[in-house]
C-alpha cells in the first residue's frame, strides 16, 4: 500500500506541530508542511515549523504573502500592524478579537488546497481546535465543512480528494487535549512558537502565551495522572512566567 500523501497548513505553533508529528509517527502518513508569511509579527514561528520538518524528513515550504500585510493592516489586526500593541490577558476575552487576521483560513485553505490538487495530495490538514471557536470565526466548524465542501466542488474531476478534502483532526479537542498528544508524542516542544510578540522569548503575557502555560499545565497533571510519572521534556522559555497564573484565576472567577 503506497503512503497517504497530504498537505498540512504549519505555522510552527504547538497545535500544528502536534498534528503533524501525529500524523507521521501515529498515522504513517507522507506530510508536505506549507507555512506562510502574511507579515505576521510573530514571523519567527516559521523558523519552528522548519526545524520541525527538518526532524521529521519531510517536506516544507514557506508562501510569501508578505505584501497582504499592507492591506490587512488597515483592520487594525495587532498580529500584523506594528502600530497595535498585541493585546494582554485571557485568551477568551473580547480584547483578543484585535488578533483576528480578516480571512486568513479562507486563504490558507484555499492556497494549501491548490497544492494539493497539484500534487495529488488526499487532503488538506489544519491544526484548528475547538478552543478557537471563542475568538476567530474562521475556526469554527461550518466554516471548515463550507471551504471543504467548496474545494471538493471546484476541483471536481481533477486531484486526488478523499472524502473530505479539509481534514481538521483537532476540531472537537480542547487545547489542553492538544498539549497531552504532544507530550505523549514526546518531541521537544522548544521546537514550537506560539508568543505573538514574536520576540527573543515568549512574552508570557498575550493571549496565546497565556493559553499556552495554562494548557500545558493542565496536561502535565492529566499526563501524571495517567502515567503515574511527570512529563519530563522541557519547554519554551518565558519571560514572563507569573501573569498567566492570575489572569486565569481572573477568568475563571468572572
Ligand atoms: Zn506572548
Amino acid at each position: 500500500m503506497t503512503q497517504d500523501r497530504v498537505v498540512a497548513i504549519s505555522s510552527g505553533g504547538l497545535d500544528s506541530t502536534t498534528m503533524v508529528w501525529d500524523l507521521v509517527v501515529n498515522h504513517d502518513t507522507y506530510v508536505h508542511m506549507i507555512g506562510f508569511d502574511y507579515g505576521q509579527r510573530h514571523r519567527r514561528e516559521l523558523l519552528a515549523a522548519r526545524k520541525t520538518a527538518e526532524l521529521l524528513n519531510t517536506r516544507f515550504d514557506l508562501i510569501d504573502l508578505g505584501n497582504l500585510s499592507i492591506f490587512l493592516a488597515e483592520s487594525g489586526s495587532s498580529l500584523v500592524s506594528s502600530m497595535d500593541d498585541v493585546p494582554e490577558g485571557h485568551y477568551a476575552e473580547d480584547n483578543m478579537k484585535k488578533t483576528v487576521v480578516p480571512n486568513r483560513n479562507m486563504m490558507m485553505l484555499s492556497i494549501a488546497g491548490a497544492i494539493a490538487v497539484a500534487t495529488d495530495a488526499t487532503a488538506v490538514y489544519t491544526g484548528v481546535h475547538a478552543g478557537d471557536h471563542f475568538v476567530y470565526p474562521d475556526c469554527r466548524p461550518q466554516f471548515i465543512d463550507l471551504v471543504s465542501r467548496a474545494l471538493t466542488v471546484g476541483n471536481e474531476g481533477f486531484g486526488n480528494f478523499g472524502e473530505l478534502a479539509i481534514q481538521a483532526p483537532f476540531m472537537h479537542s480542547s487545547k489542553a487535549d492538544i498539549a497531552l498528544l504532544a507530550m505523549e508524542l514526546g518531541y521537544d516542544l522548544r521546537n514550537t512558537w506560539s508568543c505573538y510578540n514574536g520576540g527573543e522569548t515568549h512574552c508570557g503575557r498575550c493571549g496565546t502565551c497565556v493559553e499556552r502555560l495554562e494548557v500545558v499545565a493542565e496536561a502535565k497533571v492529566r499526563y501524571r495522572n495517567i502515567y503515574q510519572h511527570n512529563y519530563a521534556g522541557p519547554d519554551v522559555q518565558y519571560a514572563d512566567t507569573e501573569y498567566w497564573k492570575r489572569v486565569v484565576a481572573d477568568a475563571n472567577q468572572g
